[in-house]
């Protein structure tokens, strides 16, 4: 065979046909663009959509965002890009296990966290309360923001022109109630994106002293991925056994989703796109329901998890210290623009006329990284 006639075996439309359950999005079945572009030559329409989230600059500021801890606190734990690519990888291989679209799901996680501000959680709290009195600031709202307005990539319409099921997931993820219901892909990348934070904000937690790993071995859900390290790699101790535990727990949680979720779309009957979405749309009573879940019980470990890292790592003196100075610098920075609009760069100070200063001046500061922010409050307060 030629490299031609292989070309042919692997064309999108074969292979997805081939290897997509029913109730995958199939990239035939898409809706489309907002304005329409002739079909690339090889490339399937949600590879396009990945590859215009990889190069937007929203995607390549993730590098110097804090994900939970600033650069303060040296270079070992994840930035927001680190997580994004853990994300990306998790959800890849939940999409893979139930047949779903890689392409899409690879899409939806490179760009599900690049509405995020600088400076982790603190800088989108202290947005939304600036924001309050013009509808708050919210990161997923945001992400769909650059997608559709922000970001641009052709003269002829602002936004990245993505396919319409990439903005339906994100208008999702920002509760949006008049959003359609969630794909499997999208429902794919909620729980890589939760596996992921529950796993490796332990671990940096760890790595910053904030809590030891005989503490997290109380939690029945690390504990199990003890068992398993030392079932495995056989009673290693200190550092292997703590890296061992943490791979571990990944693999539990994502062995877990794939059994639950394969046993729901069985149970439920789940055979085309439209029977996902009366299924979270409550044909059977409640609305909300997920076929790509947890079992309750490791539902209820990890709930846990999550609440001791809620207490010993978000709470904590240190990121608690940060925190507040974050804060302070943010709304300062803020009001300093709305008092000088004249100084935002030229495309904000254009969209100001449209959308006001304040919410001009947010997405000129969410777009921000960690370091710029911090040249920028140094120079403008
Ligand atoms: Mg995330």
């Amino acid at each position: 065979m030629t490299a031609t006639d292989w070309a042919t075996r692997a064309d999108w439309r074969l292979r997805e046909a081939h290897t997509l359950g029913p109730w995958a999005m199939h990239s035939a079945d898409s809706a489309g663009r907002v304005h329409p572009e002739p079909a690339h030559p090889f490339r399937a329409p949600y590879q396009r959509d990945r590859d215009r989230i990889v190069h937007s600059a929203a995607f390549r500021r993730l590098a110097h965002k804090t994900q939970v801890f600033t650069g303060d606190h040296g270079d070992y734990h994840r930035s927001r890009l680190t997580h994004t690519l853990e994300v990306t990888s998790i959800a890849r291989t939940l999409a893979r296990a139930l047949s779903l679209n890689e392409d899409l799901v690879e899409t939806l996680a490179l760009g599900h966290d690049i509405g995020h501000p600088p400076l982790g959680h603190a800088g989108e709290d202290t947005l939304a309360e600036l924001l309050a009195a013009e509808g708050g600031f919210n990161h997923n709202a945001q992400a769909l923001r650059i997608m559709e307005l922000l970001e641009f990539r052709s003269a002829g319409f602002p936004g990245l022109n993505l396919s319409r099921e990439v903005l339906d997931a994100q208008a999702t993820r920002k509760r949006d109630g008049r959003a359609p219901a969630p794909l499997l892909e999208t429902q794919v990348v909620d729980a890589a994106d939760s596996i992921a934070y529950d796993t490796h904000d332990a671990d940096d937690a760890i790595e910053l002293g904030l809590v030891s790993l005989d503490e997290l071995l109380e939690l029945p859900l690390v504990a199990e991925a003890a068992a398993r390290a030392r079932e495995h790699s056989g009673g290693s101790s200190g550092g292997a056994l703590r890296r061992a535990v943490l791979h571990q727990l990944v693999d539990l949680q994502v062995g877990d989703v794939v059994a639950e979720s394969r046993a729901a779309i069985d149970r439920l009957e789940v055979d085309s796109v439209a029977r996902v979405r009366a299924v979270f749309d409550g044909g059977d009573g409640v609305r909300g329901v997920r076929i790509v879940s947890h079992s309750a019980a490791l539902a209820a470990a990890k709930k846990q998890l999550e609440i001791f890292l809620f207490q010993r790592v978000y709470r904590s003196e240190r990121v608690m210290t940060v925190r507040k100075a974050v804060q302070r610098r943010l709304s300062d920075l803020f009001q300093w623009y709305v008092d000088h609009p004249d100084e935002l760069p030229v495309r904000f100070r254009a969209r100001a006329a449209d959308c006001g200063v304040p919410r001009s001046t947010a997405d000129y500061i969410a777009g921000m990284t960690d370091r710029f922010l911090e040249q920028d409050c140094a120079r403008r307060l």
